[in-house]
C-alpha cells in the first residue's frame, strides 16, 4: 500500500476567553492547545488542531505536545495511525490534517444554541439573543443553589417565546435527590433536554432517572469518546449523546458511528479554535452528522477574529468554514 510520507510540525497556542467561562467544573480563563502541520511530498500542506479537556477525560495538553514531539519531523501514515486510541484529541487532528476537505452544499444550514451563563446573568443576555433571533438556548445549571436556581427557570421560561428551545446543562453537578427535583419540574415544562444531570459514571442514576422521567436527557461529560458512547448504548441508553468532535478522534469515525448506530446527537464545542470548529461543521454538514441545534453559540470566545473565524449568529451555513484562513492561524504562531 502506498505511504505518504509528511514534514510535521506543532506549535502551541494559549488564548485567553474573553469572559472566563463559569461551570460546574469551575472557572475557565485561558485555552491551551496545539496546531499541527503536516506537508505531504507533493507540497500539499494542511493543518489539525488539538484541544485537550482533560476534565472530560482526555488526553492532557503535555501528554498531547509529548505524542506529537515523539513524531518526527519526517513522519508517515503508519506512525499517525498508531497514535493509540486514548488520544482523542490528538487523533482527531491528525485525522483531519490528512482528510479531503468533502464539498458541501453551500446553502446548508443548522441552527446554534446560544449559551446563557449560570445563574442570574442568563435573564440579563437573553433579551440580545432574542433580539438576533436565536431559537435554541443552553443554561448552565447545577453552580448555584438548586432552590435558587429553580426560581430562575421559571423566569427564563417565562421570557422565551414559544418557537424557541431551551437545553440545561448540569456538567454532573446533580445528586439524585437534586436531579429528581429537576425531572419532575421540567416535566411540565418545554425542556428539549437536560444535559448531565448526575455523575458522568453513575450509570444507575442516569439510566434509572431516563426511565422515571419524560424529559429527554444528554450524555455529555459521560461520552466523551465514541467507546464510551458505544457502551452507553449497549447499557440501553436511548437519550441524546452530547459529542465534542474535537475530543472524539477522527471525524470519519464519528460519523460511521453515528450512521450505523443511528444516535441521537449534538454536535458541541470543545471550545477549540476556528481551525478545528472549520473541519466539523465542514463534515457536520457534508454528512448530516445532526439535525439538532449544534453547540457552538458560544460567541465571541477569544475576541480575535483569527482565532474565533466569522461571528456566528442563530444559524450557521456550510459556506462558514471556507472563510477560515489555517496557514493565517500557523504563521500568528512562533
Ligand atoms: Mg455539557
Amino acid at each position: 500500500m502506498f505511504r505518504m510520507v509528511y514534514r510535521f510540525a506543532v506549535k502551541t497556542y494559549r488564548l485567553p476567553l474573553r469572559s472566563p467561562l463559569r461551570t460546574a467544573h469551575g472557572v475557565w480563563a485561558v485555552r491551551e492547545g496545539l496546531i499541527i502541520r503536516l506537508e505531504a511530498e507533493t507540497g500539499a500542506v494542511s493543518y489539525g488542531e488539538i484541544a485537550p479537556l482533560p476534565q472530560f477525560g482526555t488526553e492532557t495538553l503535555a501528554e498531547a505536545l509529548e505524542r506529537c514531539l515523539g513524531l518526527s519531523d519526517k513522519t508517515d501514515d503508519a506512525a499517525l495511525d498508531a497514535v493509540p486510541a486514548q488520544f482523542g484529541c490528538v487523533r482527531f487532528a491528525l485525522a483531519m490534517a490528512r482528510a479531503a476537505n468533502p464539498s458541501v452544499d453551500k446553502e446548508k444550514r443548522l441552527p446554534v444554541t446560544a449559551l446563557l451563563p449560570a445563574g442570574k446573568a442568563a435573564l440579563a443576555m437573553l433579551p440580545g439573543k432574542l433580539e438576533q433571533g436565536f431559537l435554541s438556548f443552553k443554561w448552565k445549571v447545577g453552580v448555584n443553589r438548586p432552590e435558587e436556581e429553580l426560581g430562575l427557570l421559571d423566569d427564563l421560561l417565562g421570557r422565551l417565546p414559544a418557537y424557541t428551545r431551551l437545553r440545561l446543562d448540569a456538567n454532573g453537578a446533580w445528586d439524585r435527590r437534586t436531579a429528581e427535583k429537576w425531572l419532575a419540574r421540567c416535566a411540565e415544562r418545554p425542556i428539549e433536554f437536560i444535559e448531565q444531570p448526575a455523575a458522568p459514571d453513575d450509570g444507575d442514576t442516569l439510566l434509572g432517572l431516563a426511565e422515571d422521567y419524560p424529559v429527554t436527557l444528554a450524555l455529555d461529560e459521560s461520552v466523551t469518546g465514541l467507546a464510551a458512547a458505544r457502551e452507553w448504548q449497549g447499557r440501553g441508553w436511548r437519550g441524546v449523546f452530547v459529542i465534542k468532535p474535537a475530543l472524539a478522534g477522527p471525524l470519519d469515525e464519528l460519523a460511521a458511528w453515528a450512521k450505523a448506530s443511528q444516535a441521537d446527537l449534538v454536535l458541541s464545542s470543545a471550545i477549540e479554535t476556528a481551525l478545528g470548529r472549520a473541519a466539523i461543521l465542514r463534515f457536520a454538514f457534508a454528512h448530516d452528522l445532526t439535525k439538532r441545534a449544534v453547540g457552538f453559540g458560544v460567541g465571541e470566545i477569544f475576541g480575535e477574529r483569527l482565532w474565533d473565524g466569522q461571528i456566528i449568529g442563530p444559524l450557521v451555513d456550510a459556506g462558514w468554514s471556507a472563510a477560515v484562513d489555517a496557514e493565517e492561524i500557523w504563521n500568528a504562531l512562533n
